[in-house]
């Protein structure tokens, strides 16, 4: 046993040595090796074969340059990314991220966990992550264009329908996918799915909006049967009020929840009688406003400045929507002071570890990032599969497979914990199950 801890320290040590200052990708690599030791110790071939140390360094990273002119005609360069970490059980896919805290350390800690998350989908998709420092907020729809464009003449290079298939992700939505599509359609004269999120009207799946958020409160409501609960009744906290944030407020309230707070990367707003998702879905879908507009039209809600605060609102689930680490030790003991039940990550990686140890020693139903949020890329390898076939399903043909695909990722990681000798671990879970089927492929497709 100690032979097999040392072995995952050495890989863990040089990753640090390998990769200075990327501490989120140290986090994310931290995370999975402490659940992986149970793996290690029963499986010694992975150990023999190098798995740890050819998985944690990526098959191929890209960083480029990308050059755009503003509407006053002033030119800005930001930095690109691609990092195609795996590609064992299919082809790269994984989201890109528009954000100025973007850098290498970020997009390696998701393309690691996307390894993971797509391999629990039971579909056929490799781990990949890209992104820029480019930030889009306060930009005119013609910059935003323009960026996206440069962005797609380099990446265009590197990725195809078979090869790798991006995604949006924070500050990438419908808009940004459909400039990119439109340039890649211009280099390489292909029409194919070449990208996932793209609008209906040319390749996109019914379902994909809702997907992430709809799969988390799937996820979430598999882990409250088991305790004997449902949404029905419940008070719910739901972090960011983006893409994820959105669909899982819906997905709750259908379910007979009642959504009490939201965020963005500002300040919360709470309401005890609930928050009206159709304010949301316009302040920020169509408007592109901040939160704080929120309490303009509705006078029973408070507004808060500091984001990461929205933790002290007394709730039974809560939902983190919007970014890494934004839910920390001393927030979640609060949240279990204040009677919380059940915890699922929509966002990646949004508990700290210190925060999560804090759900799982308290006995809270705890659903991580690369199980409770892989509802959108699987809905993007759904994109995939009907881009592939030319063919369009109907929404409720999407968000039953959807729905079947949560169920299964949660049996999955709960069986896997149990089969590991953590029971109710779903942290364990989720990585030993998404570990396992990419190490077999590793090894069965040779050294390469
Ligand atoms: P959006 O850009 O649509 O929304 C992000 C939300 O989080 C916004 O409310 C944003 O506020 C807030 N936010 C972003 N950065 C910060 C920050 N540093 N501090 C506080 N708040 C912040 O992104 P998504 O909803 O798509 O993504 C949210 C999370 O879910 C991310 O972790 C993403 O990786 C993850 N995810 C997304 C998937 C998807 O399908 N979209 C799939 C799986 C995971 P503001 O508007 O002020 O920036």
């Amino acid at each position: 046993m100690a032979g097999k801890t040392n072995y995952i320290e050495r890989v863990l040590e040089t990753v640090k040595k390998r990769n200075p200052g990327e501490t989120e990708f140290h986090q994310a690599v931290s995370e999975v090796f402490e659940s992986l030791k149970f793996v290690i110790e029963k499986n010694p071939e992975f150990e023999q074969a190098a798995i740890l140390e050819r998985i944690v360094e990526p098959e191929r990273q890209i960083i480029f340059r990308v050059p755009w002119q503003d509407d006053k005609g002033k030119i800005h360069v930001n930095r690109g990314f691609r990092i195609q970490f795996s590609s064992a059980i299919g082809p790269y896919k994984g989201g890109i991220r528009f954000h100025p805290s973007v850098y290498i350390g970020i997009i390696k800690f998701l393309g690691f966990e996307q390894i993971f998350k797509n391999s629990l989908t039971g579909l056929m998709m490799g781990g990949a992550k890209g992104g820029s420092d480019f930030d889009p907020k306060g930009k005119s729809d013609p910059e935003i264009m323009r960026f996206c464009q440069s962005f797609m003449n380099e990446l265009c290079r590197h990725i195809g329908a078979d090869t790798d298939v991006p995604a949006g992700d924070i500050g990438v939505g419908g808009r940004e996918i459909g400039y990119m599509f439109g340039q890649w359609k211009k280099l390489t004269s292909l029409f194919n799915g070449v990208l996932t999120g793209k609008g209906l009207d040319f390749g996109g799946s019914l379902a994909r909006t809702e997907a992430t958020g709809y799969g988390c409160v799937y996820f979430c409501e598999e882990m409250l049967k088991d305790k004997k609960e449902s949404f029905n009744g419940k008070t719910v906290v739901v972090s960011g009020s983006g893409n994820v944030a959105i669909y899982a407020h819906e997905k709750a309230t259908e379910l007979g929840a009642k959504v009490v707070a939201m965020s963005d990367s500002n300040g919360y707003i709470y309401d005890k009688h609930g928050i009206d998702l159709d304010t949301v879905k316009q302040l920020k879908e169509v408007e592109r406003k901040r939160i704080k507009e929120y309490v303009k039209e509705h006078k029973s809600a408070k507004y808060t400045e500091g984001s990461f605060d929205i933790w002290n609102v007394e709730c039974d689930v809560a939902l983190p929507c919007a970014t890494q680490n934004e839910l920390d030790e001393k927030a979640a003991k609060t949240l279990v002071k204040n009677g919380c039940i059940a915890v699922a990550e929509g966002a990646n990686m949004p508990c700290t570890p210190e925060a999560v140890k804090v759900f799982l020693e308290n006995k809270i139903a705890f659903g991580p990032g690369k199980a409770a949020n892989a509802g959108g890329v699987a809905t993007s390898g759904l994109e995939m599969a009907q881009d592939s076939q030319r063919l369009v399903w109907s929404f409720e043909e999407v968000d039953k497979k959807l729905h079947q695909i949560m169920i299964n990722i949660y049996k999955s990681a709960k069986e896997a914990a149990k089969e590991y000798g953590t029971p109710g671990n779903l942290v364990n879970g989720a990585n030993i199950a998404g570990f396992t089927k990419v190490a077999r492929a590793m090894m069965a497709q040779g050294l390469v």
